[in-house]
């Protein structure tokens, strides 16, 4: 991101360097035996349409990506009661 950004804004000749054998970091997912594994990143919080976020996002991905807003309820935690558990959703 860094490094689109300063390509971008700033006319520099960027040189990414990475040392595992595929980029992404905890962004990326891989699969093994038709399975679809991602390492890290599940959801981003932030991303509305003009948020400050999502414009640095926009802005280094030149809108190539396409942002869907989570379903209500994606974090579920329960929590102990003395006689029950009970429920919230974020
Ligand atoms: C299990 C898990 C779940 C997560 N879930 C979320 C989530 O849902 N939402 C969210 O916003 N964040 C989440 N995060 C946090 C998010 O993944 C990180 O904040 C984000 O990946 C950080 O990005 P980064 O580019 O700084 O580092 P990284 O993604 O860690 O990338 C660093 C890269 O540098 C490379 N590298 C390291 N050392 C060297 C070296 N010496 N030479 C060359 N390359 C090197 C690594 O191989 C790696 O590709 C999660 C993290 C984990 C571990």
């Amino acid at each position: 991101m860094a490094g689109s950004i300063l390509t971008q804004r700033m006319g520099k000749r960027v040189l990414v360097i990475e040392r595992h054998f595929k980029l992404g970091g905890f962004n990326h997912a891989f699969t093994r035996k038709g399975f679809h594994w991602d390492v890290g990143l599940h959801y981003v919080g932030e991303m509305g349409a003009g948020m400050p976020l999502r414009r640095v996002m926009d802005l280094a991905t030149r809108g190539a990506v396409a942002w869907r807003q989570l379903p209500p309820g994606y974090d579920q935690l329960g929590f102990r009661g003395e006689n029950h558990w009970y429920f919230d959703s974020f």
